[in-house]
């Protein structure tokens, strides 16, 4: 094998779930609902929501903090993983998706870890930084409209801790990023962000070819 990295065909994808993705019976319910509605793409996969539970474990994370909520599948799987201490603040602008998602983390007994603000996410953020919570989240998502990632990536680097882990989604956009005849406005923010954190000495920085490509940027603990 010359190539340093795998394609993953649809029965590699089926096979690397099928040994791996141990998904609750609420989050699968939860996938299932949302696989109605037309934007369902929007929505994490299992793998992913897997592999975010686990990097919040490895963090020892109590607070979470989620830019783009949908219908609220990463923020559940985050609020089943963090101790009963735990406390996610969870940011959208959709009162129809995020009525789905507080259904389902009412069911789990969740509910009380989950502080949503439905609100435009920069206003929230601008807020919680105003209010005295910058430093003090361990894990932050970020899974919004792409054109403000930028400003959202300043906000949550502020917001975490040191040693904390700031989680940007949709990096590699369906393979658009590579096609400079696409100057749609979502693909030229997210080549631009990427251009940019590529630079960015605040960060130490991993793009994974996880779902549609998830950079984990971790701001140092000195
Ligand atoms: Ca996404």
């Amino acid at each position: 094998m010359d190539k340093k990295y795998i394609s993953l065909t649809d029965p590699l994808y089926e096979y690397l779930q099928k040994v791996s993705v141990r998904e609750p019976d609420i989050l699968r319910r939860l996938r299932e609902e949302t696989a109605g509605d037309p934007l369902a793409m929007m929505q994490i996969s299992p793998d992913q929501g897997q592999f975010m539970t686990l990097l919040a474990r490895l963090l020892n994370a109590r607070r979470y903090l989620e830019v783009g909520v949908f219908t609220g599948y990463s923020t559940l799987s985050l609020a089943l993983a963090l101790p009963s201490d735990g406390k996610i603040t969870a940011c959208d602008i959709s009162e129809e998706w995020t009525s789905m998602a507080r259904r389902y983390w009412k069911e789990a007994g969740l509910d009380e870890k989950i502080d949503l603000r439905l609100a435009p996410a920069a206003d929230t953020l601008a807020s919680l930084i105003a209010k005295g919570s910058e430093g003090s989240y361990d894990l932050a998502f970020i899974d919004a409209d792409k054109e403000n990632y930028q400003v959202y990536f300043e906000y949550c680097l502020k917001l975490v801790r040191p040693g904390g882990l700031i989680l940007i989604d949709n990096v590699l956009w369906g393979g658009q990023v590579i096609d400079e005849s696409n100057r749609e406005e979502s693909t030229v923010a997210i080549r631009e962000f990427n251009l940019n954190l590529h630079q960015d000495n605040r960060v130490h920085i991993s793009l994974l070819p996880v779902g549609d490509g998830l950079t984990l940027a971790a701001k140092p603990l000195h």
